[in-house]
Parts: C-alpha cells; structure tokens; sequence
C-alpha cells in the first residue's frame, strides 16, 4: 500500500492540516485585533480595479495552490487577502535600479496580486512617498516607533560595504545605506529582500565589485526572507506576505532563503520545452525552424537547468507568457552572482555541457546551486509558525 493511501498516514496529515488551520484562523484573529483597520475594504479595491467577485475567488483557489496548501485553506488565503493593507511595511532602496519596485507597483495593466500590492500600507517608501528631506526622516521615525517589532522591513538593493558603507548615503541626515539597513531591521518582525541585489548583491556586485556589494543577509549577517529575481515575480512577494499574515510567520525557505514553495524546483522541471530537450531538440539559431517550431534553448545559453524559480507556472503580463515561451532561454536571475556565473547569457555554460543527457546537465544544475532543498512537507509548512524568522530547510 503506498503512503498516500496508508490511512494511517492520511489520518497523521489531516490532523496536522487540521492544527495548522487553527493556527492560521487564531493568527488571522489576532491581525485583525491588534493592527490598524484596513485602509479600504478590499472588495471596492477590487471593483474599482474590474476585478469580480468570481475573480477573486478563482485567484484566492490559485494562490492556496501555489503556497503549496491544500483546498480547505481558501478562504484563509481571501481573509489574510482582506487584511493585506493593514500591514505596516518599511520599504528601503539601497543600491539598486528601482527595477523592482517600478516592475510590482506601476503595472499597466493590474491583475490581483498588483492590486493588493497597491493597497500595502507603506508606511515609508523613498520612491512613492510625498514627503522629502527632514519630514521623510521623521516618517521613519515615526513608523518605527508607532509599529516597533510589528512591521515589516522590505528591502531593494545591495548594500554597498567597502569604505565602511560610505558608498552609499541616504536621506537628509547623510546615513549610510549599512547604518539605516542594521538600524530599520533591528526593529523590524521580519525582513524581506525583493529581487536579487538585496538578495544577493546582483549587478551591484558583480566583479570587480569595486564598493563591496553585498546582499542583505550577507552585509547585515541577519537571515532575510529573498524572493529573487531580477525583478521578481509579484505573486512571490505576494504569497510571502500572505503567508506571514496567515501564520504570523515567513515561510520555509531553501540554504539561499528563498521561499521553498515558489524557489523549490527548477525552471527546467516544469518548462513547456522539456520534452524537446529530452528528445535532443534543440534552437541552434536565433529564428530557425526549429525555434519556430518552439524546441529546447539550451543551445542558445537558456539557464533553465541551474535556474530554481516557478516563472513557468505563474507566468508573467497577467499569466500570458515567460521568457522562455517567448523564445529566450532563462538567464537565471535567480541565482546569486548570475551576472558573472550565468554569463555569457546567449551561449551554454560551457560547450562540453551540451548533451541531450538528463543526468549531466542534472549533476551540473545540482553542482551550480549547491545544497538547495527540493520538496515541501507538511511538517515544512507547519515549521513556519514557530516564530518570525524564516526556517531554512
Ligand atoms: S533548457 Fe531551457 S528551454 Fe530547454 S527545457 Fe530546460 S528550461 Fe526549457
Ligand atoms: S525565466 Fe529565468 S531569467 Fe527569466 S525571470 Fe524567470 S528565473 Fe529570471
């Protein structure tokens, strides 16, 4: 009898969705008794945006999936929704591009994760907020203060080192980026990096990386929640906040903190050109038949086999398309240092790698990424309710 029809087994999970599920509604309670009411009501939001009724509950039912989370916790995942703008969330810009913030914020054509991103009650973001000088400063202040050990620390961008810092100042007092990080996450519940250079450093600190960029966790020696990505995807930094107000905690991650239910397989498991890869169908070049015909990049330097990120699964523009069913192999933004270890970005890693053999590029993926763990359990999942701070797996 296999395990998943062992009712012994099934009996043991069940029970542990069953606490889990107390968890999250005494979690959601204490939300919505402890932190200021919603701004606006979420069901208005949503009409102003087009967004039906019947979108939402289509959207909550993907999102419970893509957490990872069986169907009995919808409507958790459309109340957590409901109270998504009464968290209170400092955004900091490091060194960075602002790539991020204008990719999850400004989006043309809003679907619902962007829709919630708008209604994020950002109590300090340099680039959104009025206020400049003196009056952003005391913001901070203030947001500090009034949300201490409450908020939630977003960061985007590297944190230049070298010179003690002195590469990057911010803000009319003249902080360095390394004096606000350590000061703004001290009095944070929790800290999330969005995109690769407050991940990992990224362009920041490809080489030579002449100021000694660095990502958050590496620069501050805190554990940081990364959702990475060059930009990320919205649904990722989404479900993580959806997450911590559900648990009232961040969710499993793998040895590079990211998210294991987002980051856990790799852009090759679940690619729509997996078969032609496995059948030896590759592009050799740009505009080919066989690029018309929609085979395998591998040739023409896809990442995809090093790469772990769901890009293929949730998809881009509203779920239409990817990089790669667009006809561009993966460049592997999810990796640290994929500037220098990706590149170049056209061309395989190397030559000797381009075998329609599953095992090499396997082993090479496998050797690339290090000890990344693969898989989610529910004893994952259940692990993130201990406290704030991220488990690694
Ligand atoms: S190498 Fe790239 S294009 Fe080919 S199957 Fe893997 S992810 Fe898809
Ligand atoms: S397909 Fe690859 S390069 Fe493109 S966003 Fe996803 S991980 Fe990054």
């Amino acid at each position: 009898m296999g395990r998943k029809t062992n009712p012994e087994y099934m009996n043991t999970v069940g029970r542990q969705y069953n606490q889990l599920m107390e968890h999250c509604k005494a979690n959601l309670d204490k939300v919505e008794n402890e932190l200021p009411p919603a701004r606006e009501e979420l069901s208005e939001t949503l009409k102003d945006g087009g967004v039906s009724r019947r979108d939402f509950i289509k959207w909550s039912s993907i999102m419970t999936a893509t957490l990872m989370l069986p169907p009995m916790f919808k409507p958790m995942v459309a109340r957590a929704a409901e109270s998504f703008s009464r968290l209170p969330v400092v955004w900091l810009h490091l060194a960075e591009c602002t790539g991020c913030s204008e990719a999850l914020l400004r989006t043309s054509y809003p679907n619902i994760d962007d829709i919630l991103l708008d209604t994020i009650s950002l109590e300090y973001h340099e680039t959104l907020m009025a206020a400049a000088g003196h009056q952003a400063e005391q913001n901070l202040e203030k947001a500090m203060h009034d949300f201490d050990g409450k908020f939630i620390c977003v960061i985007e961008g590297a944190i230049p080192t070298g010179l003690d810092g002195k590469y990057l100042t911010l803000g009319a007092n003249g902080k360095t980026g390394l004096e606000l990080a350590k000061e703004v996450t001290s009095k944070a519940a929790a800290t999330i990096c969005i995109g690769s250079c407050s991940s990992f450093g990224n362009v920041q600190a490809a080489k030579p990386n002449p100021t000694d960029a660095k990502g958050i966790s590496d620069a501050l020696g805190i554990p940081t929640v990364n959702i990475a990505g060059c930009p990320p995807h919205p649904a990722n930094f989404v479900g993580t906040l959806l997450h911590f107000l559900m648990f009232g905690g961040l969710p499993p991650v793998d040895s590079l903190g990211r998210p294991l239910w987002a980051y856990g397989k790799r852009i090759h498991d679940f690619c729509e050109r997996r078969p032609h890869y496995d059948a030896g169908e590759f592009v050799e070049e740009w505009g080919d038949e066989p690029a018309k015909n929609g085979w395998c990049l591998y040739k023409m330097g896809c990442k995809g086999p090093y790469t772990f990120a769901n890009c293929s699964k949730v998809r881009f523009n509203d779920g239409i398309s990817w990089p790669v069913m667009a006809g561009h192999g993966c460049m592997g933004c999810t990796e640290p240092g994929f500037w220098d270890t990706m590149a170049p970005l056209e061309k395989p890693i190397s030559e000797k790698t381009i075998l329609a053999n599953e095992r090499t590029v396997d082993k090479l993926g496998v050797a690339a990424l290090g000890a990344t763990a693969a898989g989610i359990a529910i004893h994952a999942v259940a692990s993130a309710v201990k406290g704030h701070k991220p488990d690694k797996e």
